[in-house]
């Protein structure tokens, strides 16, 4: 294969999940160029499920795909550019943000990584032929309404597995464990392992994991298999939830953001992965609640976070790192009086310099990540200066007569300091 094609966006978002199309509606809304690569279906995990109950102004109920294609269309209507391609690699760098498609090389100021996660299933036979709305299911709290006075498997001991299962008996009739350990061992904390045990509705087949799934259109017979005997006993269900992980998309993400110890993303609050310019939103972060509301509410934060980055790296480029005039860029904070009462004062040194100082003022408050381009942790009254777009000396704490010494040594034509400020 030849040379890939070179691509330029403000904002390259991968993953068509619910995170990732909220991020979309509100970068397009920004007007950012940005692009959405997709591998499998628009839409991500939600398309799976018939009857999404829990998501804010459906008091109805939508299904996952109309509530998807809603968000998906809305996102169109705010020109965002879609492709359905995998990402095969990625390479964020300071200065850099690189994505590799297999026809394509993409160049983004701004990264949104919202690959979701997929459960982890059991490998049993028919497995496949029953996932999601036929009758195997992975998130109690989307189906556990359809569950109503019906009987349910659970496989799996964990404190996911045991806490849904009671959840689970508040709607089915009955509810059968399968536990691959010997009895009462389990995976869980012991206070859900106690209330699990002494729950009625609640039943355990110790030692067991799944042989195969049989039904017709839909999930009618769990087989399981004992490991001591050998035994194989069908159980008739209605539906079967697994809860035996949930497995973060970010093989790619190895060693390039941090990640937890289940190799999800760590971000803080703003979606901000640690690496300039790079942020992750949705399921495919470390996270209490995996949900659409939690999705799209994480992908209008890193929306809002790519918007304000591009303003701050577009400023910190063109404005301060300008190349035309000596820089004299100062930090205050709007919360710091003495750091106010500097201001004045710069924009007189600035003045007396004729036209030879370029000086730039910077909350420090609003200007988080421009902060950090300048260097982590700047107290505000931090002075920098800067010569041909290099910082060449940073002072904390400066007074008049310093700032008009030090810039004294950078320009051609020095200033008095008793003459111009009499
Ligand atoms: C069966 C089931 C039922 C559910 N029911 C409900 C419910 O009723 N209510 C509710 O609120 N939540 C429900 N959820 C949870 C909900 O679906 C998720 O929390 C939500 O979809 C997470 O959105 P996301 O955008 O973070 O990730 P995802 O929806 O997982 O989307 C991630 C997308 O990224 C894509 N992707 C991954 N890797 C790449 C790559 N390398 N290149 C390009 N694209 C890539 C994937 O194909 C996927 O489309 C359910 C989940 C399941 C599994």
């Amino acid at each position: 294969m030849g040379e890939k094609k070179k691509e330029h966006y403000d904002v390259v978002i991968i993953g068509g999940g619910p995170a990732g199309l909220a991020a979309a509606i509100y970068c397009g809304r920004a007007h950012l160029d940005t692009l959405l690569l997709e591998k499998t279906m628009m839409g991500g995990l939600a398309t799976n499920t018939n009857t999404i109950e829990n998501y804010p102004g459906f008091p109805e109920g939508i299904t996952g795909p109309e509530l998807t294609e809603l968000f998906h269309r809305q996102a169109r209507k705010f020109g965002i550019k879609f492709k359905m391609t995998d990402v095969k690699d990625v390479e964020f760098r300071c200065d850099s943000r690189r994505i590799e498609t297999f026809r394509t090389v993409y160049d983004a100021r701004v990264v949104i990584i919202a690959t979701g996660g997929r459960p982890r299933v059991t490998r049993a036979q028919n497995e496949e032929k029953f996932l999601y709305n036929r009758g195997i299911s992975f998130c109690a709290t989307c189906d556990a309404a359809a569950s109503e006075g019906k009987t349910v498997m659970v496989i799996g001991s964990g404190d996911s597995a045991i806490e849904e299962g009671t959840y689970l008996t508040r709607f089915a009739r009955e509810v059968i464990v399968s536990v691959i350990h010997d009895e009462p061992q389990m995976d869980c904390n012991e206070t859900a392992r106690d209330a699990a045990l002494a729950n009625p509705k609640m039943s355990f087949a110790w030692n067991t994991i799944v042989d195969s799934f049989e039904g017709g259109e839909t999930l009618e017979r769990v087989n399981l298999k004992n490991l001591k005997s050998g035994e194989v006993t069908p159980y008739e269900v209605d539906t079967c939830f697994e809860f035996i992980g949930y497995e973060p998309n970010t093989e790619l993400f190895l060693g390039k953001v941090e990640m937890s110890r289940r190799n999800y993303i760590i971000t803080n609050e703003a979606m901000e992965t640690g690496i300039p310019g790079v942020f992750a939103c949705g399921d495919v972060r470390e996270k209490n609640l995996r949900q659409v509301v939690t999705a799209v509410s994480d992908g209008a934060v890193a929306g809002v976070g790519a918007e304000k980055y591009i303003a701050e790296s577009t400023r910190f480029e063109r404005d301060i790192l300008q190349k035309e005039k000596i820089g004299l860029i100062y930090i205050y904070s709007a919360i710091d009086a003495p750091s106010q009462e500097l201001l004045p004062i710069m924009r007189e040194v600035e003045s007396a310099y004729g036209g030879q100082v370029k000086l730039s003022v910077i909350d420090q408050y609003r200007n988080h990540s421009l902060c950090e381009q300048l260097g982590c942790d700047v107290e505000p009254m931090t002075v920098f200066y800067t010569v041909d777009g290099e910082i060449v000396e940073t002072r904390a704490r400066c007074d008049r007569k310093s700032i008009i010494a030090q810039l004294n040594k950078l320009v051609d034509d020095p200033v008095d300091v008793v003459e111009s400020f009499p």
